[in-house]
């Protein structure tokens, strides 16, 4: 079994003194800079102008650019799009940077395939948490935390494993658990899991079995309540007791349509597809494809992400969650809901 570390195994020390600069103020960028303020670790947030800044303000924090707060800090995070980092990277991060500092990331990404080249006079590491920043916050709050990952890239002080462990115990994850790993397998493990199951693998089976019911004539709202609403119910179950745990809690009939429906559902060709998807992340096929998608201002994944959201299930979800007030409204459902 692998060794998981805890708040018990981290050293306070190494970061008591220091700055951490936080560079972005996003999903995760506003969650490890309250969570490590909160912890009592001097955070300073660096930004372009415009409404994450004006944020990060209201919250208190002390805003600069990025390059200022690199100059300021002793540990620079980078939370900003994978997308963008290359270029705040080369501009504003890299013109600072002085032996002492450490680079930090919440995903390979950009290491891993090549992106940002940092010199070799900085401790490079990751701390990636395992889930989206707004729970990184959340969970805080409530005296417990999202399990992360840490690796170290390059160690010039000496203490770089010592300081990610204290950063992960900063952000709370220290509380859930930390593995450590390595860049290639945190890249490459985070991209296999949001595409083929955690977010991928998940929407295009949820809308499957949404068109498979309407499609046969079944009412929408009937079918959205089926196949995307009790998901959390029971993904909520797995969550707390694995999927032995989920299977105590349905009734038989359920658990029998489980063992003989779910492998004909997620049969060997889907397997044998998955294995094909983890070959184009290892292979850099998949990044590459996203890094030039990028470069070509994104008209695929515009196109798809109207697709998407103009999707059936998303008109009659929105309705259903209107008349569920306890149902809470995220941000980008806003964001969609406004768009139309
Ligand atoms: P977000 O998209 O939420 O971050 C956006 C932030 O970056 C905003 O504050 C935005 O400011 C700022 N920003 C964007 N472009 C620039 C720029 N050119 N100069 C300065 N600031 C800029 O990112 P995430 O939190 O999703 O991701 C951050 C990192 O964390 C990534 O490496 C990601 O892979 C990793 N990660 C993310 C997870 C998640 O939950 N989302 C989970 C685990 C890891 P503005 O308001 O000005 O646009
Ligand atoms: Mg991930
Ligand atoms: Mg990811």
């Amino acid at each position: 079994m692998a060794k998981v570390y805890y708040n018990g195994d981290a050293n306070d020390q190494v970061l008591s003194g220091k700055t951490v600069a936080i560079v972005g103020y996003g999903s995760q960028g506003h969650a490890h800079a309250q969570n490590l303020r909160d912890s009592g670790i001097n955070v300073v947030v660096g930004l372009r102008k415009g409404k994450s800044w004006n944020q990060a303000e209201q919250d208190g924090f002390t805003v600069l650019s990025v390059s200022e707060a690199t100059q300021q800090a002793e540990v620079v995070m980078v939370l900003l799009p994978d997308e963008h980092q290359p270029k705040v990277y080369k501009e504003e991060i890299e013109p600072e940077l002085k032996p002492g500092h450490s680079l930090v990331f919440a995903h390979g990404f950009n290491i891993h395939f090549n992106q940002i080249v940092p010199p070799e006079f900085v401790d490079v590491f990751l701390v990636a948490p395992k889930g989206p920043g707004h729970l990184v916050r959340r969970t805080y709050e409530e005296s417990a935390g999202v399990p992360a990952l840490f690796a170290v890239y390059q160690d010039v002080s000496g203490e770089a494993r010592d300081v990610a462990l204290a950063y992960a115990k900063g952000i709370g994850s220290a509380r859930a658990g930390v593995l450590e790993t390595t860049f290639q397998e945190e890249t490459e493990t985070d991209l296999f899991g949001e595409q083929a199951v955690l977010c991928g693998g998940l929407t295009a089976l949820v809308k499957a079995g949404f068109e498979t019911l309407v499609e046969a004539g079944y009412q929408p709202e009937v079918a959205y309540f089926e196949c995307l609403h009790e998901l959390k119910l029971i993904v909520d179950l797995m969550y707390e007791g694995g999927m032995a745990g989920m299977r105590y809690s349905i009734s038989d009939t359920a658990q029998w349509g489980d063992f003989v429906t779910g492998p004909r559902i997620v049969n060997d060709a889907v397997k044998a597809e998955m294995k094909n998807v983890l070959t184009d992340i290892q292979t850099g096929q998949f990044a590459k494809g996203w890094i030039l998608e990028n470069q070509a201002n994104r008209p695929v994944f515009n196109a798809v992400n109207q697709r998407e959201n103009s999707h059936l299930i998303e008109e009659v979800g929105a309705k259903l969650r209107e008349m569920m007030p306890f149902v809470k409204k995220n941000k980008k459902e806003a964001v969609v809901a406004s768009a139309k």
